[in-house]
């Protein structure tokens, strides 16, 4: 490999690590070779975890708001390098380089956010049924967190496992994605430079099979906080089952947008437009299929067609005022390419789109693509796509479009756009999932709580609810 590329280490016990087996990283929009980072042995996984477990009684001794401190000057050294880790960020995962931006910093907010929760931790005292007797519910750390990382939003995923853990007095060992390991590494260079406490934060990075299965089966790990995809999410559960570890599981998606006659049609095309676009469609939460009624169906359908095919994309590195990079590999791209394929043949009509672009082999990219003519049986209504595409089927009324989002076997997020209050007060009411966003765009808060039903997940992250994720309760009766 090329001697001026970087190779990165494993950060364990508050040093770097250098690994035999190296993987090699790559832009996925033009092949570039950007670095390599190491397979992590398995002696050094072990040893990352002893090292958490050997910090962690330490670490949940100090008071929450001196953990509290350890988090904001993370932040801030994430905010002081936020242009260089933004373009880190667009050259492993694709992504254009305002969205990479909008990534540090949300994750440096988040980190302060999280470390705010040091002054509002609380657990309960009880009533007893006996006399002189208090019941206290401690809530206390869980121990050793791992955390396995996706590649869509890699850097944030970094602090949405990291920040709640370290609040609540856990120490954590973190796994990137092998496609974007490369901004956690960089993060990592960040830590070395704070005072944390060695051992508190230790980050190994390898394939799914090795290295995530091995923190996944692994006796000394208290949760395993996992985001990714279904089919993995089931192995590290199976893997975890022999210790009986805790989960914490962030899955799939495949949100629907349930457009009625009344809707501000505007709102409806753009933000929905923007849910194909942002990240070139690979969000977890973003709209994954389009209920449109009928009486409004063919605007709808011409203008939100005009705002795709009016998509910029590109590399985001090469090129400005992009609105989409690349799919995030050649599997990413072959999979969307299959599933356009499989919905025409299964009677779905290309309204603009539709295939690999053209872009002299350069690059996972695929056009901004609009379907319409879809039917709920189709592959395309029922799996996550995971690219710029969007499937539309047509629906009469509320009441089927409530029930065609709901029979599905994902229950992440959802939406509906209407200007009636008893039609969006029915979808609050009926639509089964974890989250349902109301004329706006699928984007959620860090104050709201981020978990799905059905397969998208087991727990949530975020907000008070994804603080006390990490802990357990512990429950004293006390007599003297
Ligand atoms: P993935 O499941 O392929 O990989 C995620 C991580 O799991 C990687 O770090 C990988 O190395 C690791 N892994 C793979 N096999 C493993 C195993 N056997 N044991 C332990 N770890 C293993 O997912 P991905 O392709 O990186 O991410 C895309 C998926 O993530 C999509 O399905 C998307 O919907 C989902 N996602 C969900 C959320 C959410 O909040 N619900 C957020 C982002 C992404």
């Amino acid at each position: 490999m090329n001697e001026s590329l970087p190779i990165y280490q494993s950060y364990i016990d508050g040093a770097f690590a250098a690994g035999d087996n190296l993987i090699e990283v790559f832009n996925p929009a033009n092949g570039q070779l950007l670095g390599s980072v190491p397979e992590t042995s398995l002696s050094d996984v072990e040893r990352a975890i002893a090292a958490a477990r050997a910090a962690q009684k330490g670490w949940a001794r100090k008071p929450a708001n001196e953990r509290a401190g350890y988090l904001h000057r993370i932040a801030s050294k994430v905010r002081d390098n936020a242009e260089r880790l933004a373009r880190i960020i667009t050259a492993e995962q694709g992504k254009v380089l305002g969205l990479a931006l909008v990534e540090v910093n949300f994750t440096a907010d988040y980190l302060d956010y999280m470390a705010e929760w040091g002054r509002r931790l609380e657990g309960e005292i009880l009533t007893s049924d006996r006399p002189g007797e208090n019941i206290f519910v401690f809530r206390k750390p869980l121990g050793v967190i791992a955390g396995i990382l996706p590649w869509n939003f890699p850097f944030f995923l970094i602090a949405r496992k990291l920040a709640p853990a370290l609040i609540t007095g856990n120490t954590i060992v973190i796994k990137p994605s092998e496609e974007t390991p490369i901004n956690c590494f960089e993060f990592a260079r960040l830590l070395a430079e704070t005072d944390l406490p060695k051992g508190v934060v230790n980050i190994v990075s390898g394939r799914g099979a090795t290295v995530g299965s091995a923190l996944s089966s692994h006796s000394g790990v208290d949760m395993v906080n996992f985001t990714g995809s279904v089919a993995t999410g089931s192995r590290i559960m199976a893997a975890a089952a022999g210790n009986i570890t805790k989960l914490n599981l962030e899955l799939g998606g495949k949100a629907p947008a349930i457009v009625l006659a009344d809707a501000d049609l505007g709102l409806a095309v753009s933000a929905i437009t923007a849910s194909r676009v942002i990240n070139t469609g690979q969000v977890c939460n973003c709209a994954e299929r389009v209920y449109v009624q009928r009486k409004v169906a063919d605007q709808f359908i011409d203008q939100v067609s005009a705002a795709m095919a009016a998509t910029r994309y590109g590399d985001p590195l090469a090129e400005d005022n992009l609105d989409m990079g690349p799919l995030i590999n050649q599997a990413g791209l072959d999979k969307v390419a299959q599933m356009v394929k499989t919905a025409v043949n299964d009677g779905a009509q290309v309204i603009t789109g539709g295939s690999v672009a053209d872009r002299s082999g350069q690059g996972f990219h695929y056009q901004p693509t609009v379907l319409a003519g879809c039917q709920q049986a189709m592959e395309i209504m029922r799996h996550e796509i995971f690219g710029p595409v969007l499937p539309i089927q047509i629906i009469d009324d509320l009441d089927e479009g409530i029930a065609l989002a709901n029979d599905c076997e994902f229950g992440l997020t959802s939406s509906i756009y209407t200007k009636d209050l008893s039609s969006a007060m029915r979808a609050c009411n009926e639509l089964d999932f974890g989250e349902t966003y109301i004329n706006r765009e699928n984007f959620e808060a860090m104050q709201g709580f981020h978990a799905g039903v059905r397969k998208s997940g087991i727990g949530g992250a975020d907000g008070k609810h994804g603080v006390y994720e990490f802990t357990h309760t512990h429950v004293v009766y006390l007599q003297i």
